[in-house]
């Protein structure tokens, strides 16, 4: 099981920032800066074989194409915060808050 969560925000990556400073850019720096990060809950490497098998069949991506129906508003989603990673039982491991898969389910009231 993989519990690996970061963040990666290639629009403020210290090459580019340098990059953009070197030139007197600081409009732009600040604009892409301001982009929301992208957030990476699994490391397709570090999962085993059946991790990678439940997560395909059920067809598991990273950004949910459906604003309506995202791990974070998933029953299966153990965790109340909406913008950090957090395991799902059905998959027994880290997900993203934005993501989806075939078996998502409302929470019960
Ligand atoms: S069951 Fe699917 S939609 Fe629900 S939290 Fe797990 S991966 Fe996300």
């Amino acid at each position: 099981m993989s519990s690996t969560t970061e963040r990666i925000d290639s629009s403020c990556s210290r090459r580019v920032f340098l990059q953009l400073a070197s030139v007197g850019a600081f409009s732009a720096i600040a604009a892409g800066c301001q982009k929301t990060p992208s957030l990476v809950c699994s490391d397709p490497a570090r999962l085993s074989d059946a991790e990678s098998s439940l997560r395909a069949s059920l067809h598991y991506t990273e950004q949910s194409s459906q604003a309506a129906q995202v791990c974070g508003g998933c029953a299966f989603f153990e965790s109340a915060q909406q913008d950090a990673c957090a395991n799902c039982t059905i998959l027994n491991g880290s997900v993203n808050p934005k993501g989806h898969c075939d078996s998502w389910s409302a929470p019960t009231q």
